[in-house]
């Protein structure tokens, strides 16, 4: 487990901060009980053309495994609910030190623990994006799985044409899809995380293996804007070279003891009034 000290010298770092910007990877979601891609008996693990192609090459490859691949994702998400590391970023923005997370992630669960001001990169998976006009609707999370896994049960293999035919519909009349990007798409709220980025005094980077591009890019722009850089990550990634301070563990469980530890040091900080 990691020292009381280590805990300490992060919660220092950030009490000396006005600005701080969250990064978070897949990795903030594995202890909601949604696996990550990339770590052992993730889909790249077992498929790895997916940290190439993403999941559309892993299920072109793989027609016949494709119901059961979308099925399995959409298990984890389905059950998930936000974890205490998704909780102590709602504490530190409650605190007066978070001011945005810049997420990779999909699954709402960063809007779901509370915080305010999230940056879904790789978009949101419950929101529905009409092809025709554009519209972009928030689903319920019962409609919402209702009718993806009727879609997934109607499928014996992978065929885009039979997903395309069969997603609901707009009111235009066009076809909406799930909000989330695929490999090869642009990314969304790129000016936005970049903004935080450059304007940042520090940036948490939670659980992220660091090769996704553009956001992983981000660490450098906030670097380079004089930030200083956090990682949290039971492993080492592409970006802990950088950093100045690495936390090997858990976001769940190290987060949350940042949170106390900044709450004893901003105890100590208060005056007691004059008697
Ligand atoms: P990744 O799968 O490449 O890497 C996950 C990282 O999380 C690894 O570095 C791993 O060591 C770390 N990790 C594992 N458990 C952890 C924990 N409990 N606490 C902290 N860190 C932990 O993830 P990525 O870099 O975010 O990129 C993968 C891509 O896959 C992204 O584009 C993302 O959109 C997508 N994805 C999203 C979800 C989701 O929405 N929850 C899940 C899987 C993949
Ligand atoms: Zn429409």
């Amino acid at each position: 487990m990691i020292s009381h000290e280590m805990i300490d010298k992060a919660a220092r770092l950030i009490s000396g901060c006005k600005r701080v910007t969250a990064l978070s990877g897949a990795g903030v979601s594995a202890e909601s009980g949604i696996s990550t891609y990339r770590d052992a008996g993730g889909l790249w693990d077992r498929y790895p053309e997916g940290s190439s192609g993403g999941i559309l090459a892993v299920m072109t490859n793989h027609p016949e495994d494709a119901p059961q691949i979308l099925m399995g994702f959409l298990e984890g998400i389905k059950k998930a609910k936000p974890n205490p590391g998704h909780r102590a970023l709602v504490d530190l923005e409650e605190m007066g030190y978070l001011r945005a997370v810049i997420t990779q992630n999909v699954d709402n669960l960063h809007r779901e623990a509370g915080s305010s001001q999230v940056f879904e990169m790789h978009g949101n998976l419950y929101r529905l994006r009409c092809l025709k006009c554009n519209k972009k609707e928030i689903m319920g999370r019962e409609p919402y799985f209702k009718m993806l896994e009727e879609l997934i049960n109607k499928m014996t293999r992978f065929s885009l044409e039979e997903i395309a035919s069969n997603l609901p519909s707009c009111s235009c009349g066009g076809s909406a899809r799930p909000d989330a990007v695929a490999f090869g798409e642009p990314v969304q709220d790129l000016p936005e995380a970049m903004a935080e980025a450059k304007a940042c005094d520090l940036m948490l980077i939670l659980g992220t293996s660091g090769v996704v591009y553009p956001a992983a890019s981000l660490p450098g722009v906030a670097q380079s804007g004089g930030a200083k850089l956090i990682e949290i990550n039971p492993q080492q990634s592409a970006l802990t070279g950088r950093c100045d301070l690495f936390l090997e563990g858990k976001t769940g469980e190290i987060l949350p003891r940042i949170v106390s530890s900044l709450r004893e040091i901003q105890g100590k900080n208060i005056i007691p009034p004059e008697s």
